[in-house]
Parts: structure tokens; sequence; C-alpha cells
């Protein structure tokens, strides 16, 4: 997993060891990658090698059910948990940013911002559509590497979705990849396809070529029938955001030339563009903010009205941590896709459609991107599955191994993002019902326990996602290796991580995970007497 990490297929930049998310590495230099390698290779089965920011440290005498490897990464003392520290210490070779699963060995490629983008759309038609988009007209703008993954996002829960981008290349790159149905000639072509579309209930992406912040207030001004409406420009860095008046063909040289001059403007019409987002919450539209600091910019302009609708997490992705659910993902250590085409099958066949609306949206996914998804590296899956459903599928995979249907062991993972695996503030733990945001204690419980449990891997990281100073986050990763060893590991290290994510809204106060606790049984010593 760590070479796969590297593979070119997988990795942003596999030359300099990085795997995505701006600098996130599997290894601090080579030598480094050199020395795990040849260490994973002689590891004997009761020993652990210990990871230290990308770099092997030291081999321990452990025991079988110890994990192999043990890894952190990234992490600084609260007071020099900042950018400019990092970098001097990373200068001096010290350490290395290991994003979330770059430095944990468990990134799989662009299926994940897919996934993710779709469990979101799904969670929105699950709370105000009654389970599918069919019928509804979203309306967003960005389209670039991972905004590129709304329009498929939206298509795959059958809704119709216009997308907004300033710049041509990006539309034609969408189109080009299957991820963006068709390009309009204009925004009266764009409405025209959207509602034609809606009315047959006929899942379709449009692009619009266009600057976001002149065209959201005009579609407002028109009353276009708009019922989501989010945002995935690169807000978050106002020098990569297209002020209004300005030319897509000038923005570069304007930006490099007068970034101060930039700012401002860009700025002011993100204000423009989030007062057209509050005007359409206004006018009955279900609205969010989809983690990119579009609202923190257009308040730093003067919008007072900046967050008047929500982000993402604590909107539509909260209900789901309640229950333990989150990305869930294995990777075939065969390489053949067909082993991940029989595990696809054996989710389909375990979680029955017509139980649950949640059901019913993960066959719509599995079948739509067992069609749709180029695989990266070896072939991998990601679902999102809850407490009582992992280890379920853990263990059945497992099985697969142990009788021959598949062809080699798999690994199973899942990303940092995960409902009780990471305290970030201004992301996944925003907004915590008893305001317990920034407590970084459950992370750090998540990563022990499923050491404790017999997890084959188990990081600790810092600053993945949101930057240095601001998420502290845990992964784990298991082989289902067909032993019967495995299948007592995978039993209680997939039962025990996403129940971390049930305790730890229990322990914040939301009923929703109470009732997942009481009903499925998971220990809660506060609520015994
Ligand atoms: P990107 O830079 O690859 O793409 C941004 C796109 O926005 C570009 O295609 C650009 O042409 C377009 N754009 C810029 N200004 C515009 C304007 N005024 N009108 C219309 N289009 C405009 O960025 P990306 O990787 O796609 O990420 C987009 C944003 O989403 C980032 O801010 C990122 O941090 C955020 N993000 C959030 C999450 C999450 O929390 N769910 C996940 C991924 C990305």
């Amino acid at each position: 997993m760590l070479q796969n990490n590297l593979d070119p297929e997988v990795a942003e930049h596999p030359d300099q060891l990085v795997v995505y998310g701006g600098t996130g590495k599997a290894a601090r230099d080579w030598r480094s990658f050199d020395a795990m390698t040849r260490t994973l290779r002689t590891l004997k089965q009761d020993e652990t090698m210990l990871v230290q920011s990308g770099r092997p440290v030291g081999v321990m005498r452990t025991h079988e059910w110890a994990p192999r490897v043990l890894i952190a990464n990234s992490n600084l003392v609260g007071d020099w948990a900042n950018w400019e520290e990092f970098r001097r210490l990373e200068q001096l070779g010290l350490t290395m940013y290991g994003q979330m699963t770059a430095g944990s060995w468990i990134y799989i490629g662009t299926q994940g911002i897919l996934q993710g983008t779709y469990e979101t759309f799904a969670a929105v038609a699950a709370k105000k559509f009654g389970g599918t988009l069919a019928g509804t007209i979203t309306l967003t703008a960005g389209l670039g590497g991972m905004g590129g993954a709304q329009p498929l996002a939206v298509t795959m829960n059958d809704g119709v979705a216009i997308c907004v981008d300033c710049d041509p290349r990006a539309i034609d790159r969408r189109i080009e990849h299957r991820f963006l149905d068709v390009r309009a000639d204009s925004l009266e072509h764009a409405l025209q396809l959207a509602t034609e579309a809606r009315d047959a209930r006929r899942p379709l992406s449009i692009g619009l070529l266009g600057n976001a912040a002149e065209l959201l207030p005009r579609m407002l001004a028109e009353g276009a029938p708009i019922d989501i409406v989010t945002d995935q420009t690169s807000a978050h860095d106002p020098l990569a955001y297209l002020p209004l008046g300005v030319d897509f063909d000038d923005m570069a040289s304007y930006a490099a030339e007068k970034p101060a001059d930039f700012t401002l403007r860009a700025r002011e019409s993100m204000a423009r563009h989030v007062e057209a987002m509050v005007g359409f919450m206004d006018a009955g539209a279900e609205v969010f903010d989809y983690g990119n600091s579009i609202r923190g910019e257009a308040q730093l302009a003067g919008y007072e009205r900046a967050f008047a609708f929500p982000g993402f997490v604590p909107a539509y992705i909260r209900p789901l941590f309640c229950e333990g659910r989150g990305p869930f993902r294995w990777a075939a250590l065969s390489g053949e896709a067909s082993d991940i085409h029989k595990t696809d099958q054996a989710i389909l066949d375990l979680f029955p459609e017509d139980d649950s609306l949640q059901n019913a949206s993960l066959h719509r996914w599995i079948k739509m991107a067992g069609e749709r998804v180029h695989f990266q590296g070896l072939p991998a899956r990601i679902c999102w599955l809850g407490y009582g459903e992992r280890d379920r599928a853990g263990e059945r995979f497992n099985d697969m191994v142990a009788s021959g249907e598949l062809a080699a062991p798999v690994v199973i993972g899942r990303d940092h993002l995960d409902a009780g695996s990471v305290a970030s503030p201004y992301r996944e733990t925003e907004a915590m019902l008893d305001g317990s945001d920034a407590i970084a204690d459950w992370p750090l419980l998540n990563a022990m326990v499923n050491v404790a449990s017999g997890a084959t891997w188990v990081s600790i990281h810092h600053g993945g996602g949101v930057g240095m100073g601001r998420s502290i986050h845990a992964g784990q990763v298991t082989v289902a290796d067909g032993t019967e060893l495995a299948g007592e590991k995978i039993r209680r290290v997939l039962t025990n991580d996403p129940g971390m994510g049930v305790i730890r809204h229990v322990d914040a106060g939301y009923d929703a995970a109470t009732t997942v606790a009481t009903e499925r049984g998971v220990r809660i010593p506060m609520r015994e007497s």
C-alpha cells in the first residue's frame, strides 16, 4: 500500500513522494522509503515497525495481535503548531506533511472525492427530497480538481446540475472525463435544458461558462427555479477566484502583478456571490457551504449575512457520523479488477436495497461506481458504512479470501475524515452540540482502540485537510488475509473503530447517536446506573 500510494496512476508527484493534497507525502525521502520497504520485507509476525513522519525509526518486539506498523506524522506541540514552524522543521529534514491518507498509505485516487461528494448530495436528498434528487435542480460553481466531481455526484443521485465555471478548459475536461454531460451556450439555454430534464425526472449535468459572481445574482433576479445551491470555486484562496469585471485570460497576470488589489476585488465579488446564495436560501432553496471558506471571505468583504447558511458537515454529514457511518474503503492486493467486482456484489447482497433509504443510495453508488469509476493503481472501492455494518462487510471479505473466491488478500481501511477519528473545528467538528469542536482526545483514543483491537497499521496525524494547528486525526488499515486470526481482528477493529463515532456523538449530546448506541448495544458507562 505504501508503493501503491506512489504509483504514478495514483500519486500527483510520485518522484517527490507527494501523493495528494498540496504536499501530502507517503515517505519523508527516498532513503526512508527504501528503508521502510526493506524492513517490511523482513518484519516478523511479532514485530512492529515505528514510523516518525515518514521515516522508519525502530522495530520493536510486540506480539501477533499488535499492528505491524505504527505511524505518527506531522505532530507538533500546540504552541508550535503552525505552518512557519512546520516548514522550518521540514527544511531541517525532521518532519513531513502526511495529509490524511498520504502518510498512512490508504489513498485510492479521485474515487474518494467523487464518493464523498455523492454521499453529501445523497444526504441532502435524504434530508429534504425524499431520498432522491430526481426532479430537482442544483446550482453550483467550480469544476476544478475537486469541484469537478459535483456534476457526476448530482446525476448519480438522479438530479439535474447547472455548474458554472469561468475556465472553458475546466468545462471541456469534465466533459471529456464523463463527469459532466453537456455544455450550454448561454444562461437561457442552461435553464431550458435543466427544466426539461427536471420535468422528465432525467439526470443531467450542464456546464455553463461565466463568472459565478455575475451569473448567480442574475439567476436569482430572474427567479430561476433552483432547489439546491452550493459552491466549489477555490474561494479559500482569493487569488484563485475570478473577480467581477476581470477577463479570465487576464486573471493570472493580474493576480501576480497586483495581489492586494486582486484580493480586494475577489472578496467583494465573493460577497455578491454569497449574497445571491443567501437570496436563494430566502427563496426556499437548500443552500450550504462546501468547505471552501466562501462564507468567511464574503464576511471579510463586509457582507453581514455570510454565515446565514451552514457548512456541509453540521448540515448533512453529522447525522451519518452519529451512526458511525463514514468512508469505508478497501483495495485488492491481487491487482485484479474482478476481485473488486466480487466484493461489490458481496456489499449489494449484505445490505439489501429495500431495507433503507441509505441502502438504496448505497446500491446506486456501487452499481454506478462499477460502471463509471476508472481504477487508479490497485483496484479499490469506497462506500459509506456504519456501526454494525463495517464488521459484517470485513468478515465477508475475509471469508472470500479464505475460500479462494478472491485471488489474494484485501486491505480494509478508511479516510481519517470519519465519525470518531478527527478533531477539526473548521470542518468535521464544526459547531458540535456541546461546543467540543477543538477537543482532540477523541482521535487519540480512536488510534489507541484500533491498536488494542488488532489493526494492521495505525496512524496519528496533525494538520490534514485544513492545515497546521487546525486538525488532529487518526487512521487504521486491517488486512483480510483469510486466516481465522484476521477474522477475529477484523470483527473487533471494524466494530470498535466506527463505535468511536457513536460514543463521540453520544458524549456531545446527539440523540441520534444515543439511539444507535441503545439499539445496537454500544456500552456508554455514563448512561449505565
Ligand atoms: P480548483 O482550483 O481545481 O478549481 C476551482 C475552479 O473554480 C476553477 O476551475 C476556476 O476556474 C473556478 N473559478 C474560480 N473563480 C470563479 C468564478 N468567479 N466563477 C466561476 N468559476 C470560478 O479547486 P478544487 O480542488 O476543485 O477545490 C475547490 C474548493 O473546494 C477549494 O476551495 C477546496 O479547498 C474546496 N474543497 C472542499 C472540500 C470539502 O471540504 N468537502 C473538498 C475538496 C475541496
